[in-house]
């Protein structure tokens, strides 16, 4: 081959990826400002707290991550309004969990449904025994979909330091999810820790959980994939705390996520 030929394969595979990347951008609808406005800087400066406390290298990362998400990923209203402080709330979220593989893309996952309130297994967001606040659709069209409520969400941010926030909550289930199941055992940790001594953890502290001796959402004590989404709410809104009262899990997490957040702490 000539070096030509060789050029021009290399700008036409360069031209073809390009073509994809744009389709994909294409694809959640929603025109995303080329340089990141400032009002969003601000707002996530104020919002989230995991943005707050990045450097500025990371921030613009961060940010670059949150313009690719929301290029993809379509987000849309069910009888509510969706303004760009709940988009980019929704993919803070995203973001938070995968923000250290900078590969990483949510395949299962087309599209994020905000209702007006809690809702029902049904999707029904009037009923009286609506409880829901977020939750990985499940069967047909819906396993591509995440869905919540948006006052829960808005609350999840809202409220920095209760160890709760539905949105990273939900994408830590699509995080499991990706190797194709949600069971609370996602692929990373098969390769950073051993799965066994995982287990034993979740069944030690699940115990203490049931028995009220524990200060982590007993909600986590349902199943190992809820035990993982309530305690990497609680790694990511309290890190330095979730060190100090739980050292063994902070370990585990800080080696799935990456990320060692409370890295100045002792
Ligand atoms: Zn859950």
């Amino acid at each position: 081959m000539t070096t030509f030929t060789i050029l021009f394969a290399i700008s036409l595979i360069a031209l073809i990826g390009r073509f994809i990347y744009n389709s994909k951008v294409k694809k959640s609808g929603y025109k995303v400002p080329e340089v990141f406005p400032e009002d969003w800087r601000f707002f996530l400066e104020q919002e989230v707290q995991f943005y707050a406390n990045l450097n500025p290298e990371e921030k613009l990362l961060f940010e670059s991550d949150i313009q690719h998400f929301l290029g993809t990923i379509r987000i849309t209203g069910v009888k509510t309004p969706v303004n760009d402080e709940d988009r980019l709330l929704v993919a803070s979220s995203a973001v938070i969990p995968i923000f250290r593989f900078p590969e990483w893309e949510y395949k299962t996952l087309y599209e994020v449904l905000l209702y007006p309130d809690l809702f029902t297994e049904e999707y029904d967001f009037k009923s009286k025994d609506r409880t829901i606040s977020g939750m990985v659709g499940d069967g047909g069209v819906m396993s591509h979909v995440v869905l919540f409520s948006k006052p829960a969400l808005r609350m999840g941010f809202d409220i920095k330091n209760d160890k709760h926030n539905v949105g990273i909550h939900e994408f830590v289930h699509l995080f499991d999810k990706q190797d194709g199941s949600v069971d609370g055992i996602p692929s990373v940790i098969m390769q950073h820790q051993a799965v066994l001594p995982w287990l034993n953890l979740i069944s030690k502290n699940t115990a203490e959980m049931i028995v009220g001796k524990s200060d982590i959402n007993v909600y986590g004590a349902t199943n190992p994939q809820e035990f993982l989404a309530v305690t990497s709410e609680y790694f990511f809104e309290r890190p330095e705390l979730f060190k100090e009262k739980h050292p063994e899990l902070y370990e585990v997490l800080s080696s799935v996520f990456q990320n060692d957040l409370a890295k100045n702490i002792d």
